[in-house]
């Protein structure tokens, strides 16, 4: 098949948080991303749907710096990120959520915010104690707890919470960062239908001004999030559009009826 896209609508505005220039990773032969091309404005919502093996926690990785760019360049806020350290992308404002829950289990749900949260800072190299001991760090730990509906259970230990609620904690971690782009990695994987429901209402209802690239493999719950879709198939780019577009798109039901080749 072609790397070649179907672009339908393109969102407009200025200066993009993220620009994917013809980005691939090859992995020996295989070419896990292949030409991928978009533009992320500031304060859109755009979902990367695909099914299995699409390339889609491939794509999020490079753009995380987590794994090379075998080809293509990544920028972040106007600077070229292609090769620079994760921890430097993540300090310029760059946060991700995994498809599996990575939290400390023995700590509380505040705690871990608070830990996850320190490592940005100046002064990151404090003991944990005196962090849990400044201020303006709780705080805004604290903010992030409320915003993602863990208040009531801030003391309790992150092992003690159901999955649903470790989802949502770790949402809770990566917007404690007040990051200008979020990374969602299939947020609501594994969860009850209750609990899918809930976290989509948490992501829709994040400020509007926040940039967020989501990966989903359930169609339905990204077309519900997303302003703007970027379809991956076999590691390529098959179609760009928004939900509706998308949702009639031929190419794109094919694939997910499983006609694609
Ligand atoms: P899923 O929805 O199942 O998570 P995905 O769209 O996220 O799939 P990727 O995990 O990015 O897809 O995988 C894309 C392709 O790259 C797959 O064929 C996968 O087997 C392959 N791949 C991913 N990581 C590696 C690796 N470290 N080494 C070799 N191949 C890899």
């Amino acid at each position: 098949m072609t790397s070649m896209d179907e672009t339908l609508s393109e969102p407009s505005g200025a200066r993009p948080v993220l620009r994917l220039t013809g980005v691939c990773r090859h992995y020996g032969g295989l070419r896990a991303v292949s030409d991928v091309s978009f533009e992320v404005a500031s304060g859109e919502r755009r979902a990367v749907i695909g099914p299995n093996g699409a390339g889609k926690t491939t794509l999020f990785k490079m753009i995380s710096r987590e794994e090379p760019t075998t080809k293509g360049r990544v920028e972040f806020l106007g600077r070229d990120i292609t090769r620079m350290p994760a921890y430097r992308v993540a300090k310029l404002g760059l946060s991700r959520t995994y498809q599996i829950t990575r939290v400390f289990p023995a700590l509380s749900v505040l705690e871990n915010v608070v830990l996850a949260t320190q490592g940005l800072r100046p002064g990151r190299y404090q003991m944990f104690k005196a962090a849990m001991s400044n201020k303006a760090l709780v705080e805004d730990s604290e903010r992030a707890v409320e915003q993602v509906g863990l208040q009531r259970v801030t003391k309790t230990p992150a092992a003690e919470l159901g999955h649903g609620e470790q989802r949502q904690l770790e949402l809770g971690i990566a917007l404690a960062q007040k990051p200008r782009l979020l990374l969602l990695d299939e947020p609501a994987a594994g969860l009850s239908a209750v609990e899918r429901g809930m976290m989509r209402d948490l992501v829709r209802d994040l400020p509007d001004d926040m940039t967020l690239l989501l990966i989903e493999h359930d169609m339905e719950l990204a077309l519900g999030l997303a302003d703007y879709v970027t379809c991956l198939h076999n590691g390529s780019q098959v179609a760009q559009g928004n939900p509706e577009e998308i949702k009639n798109n031929e190419r794109v039901q094919d694939i997910y009826l499983g006609r694609g080749d």
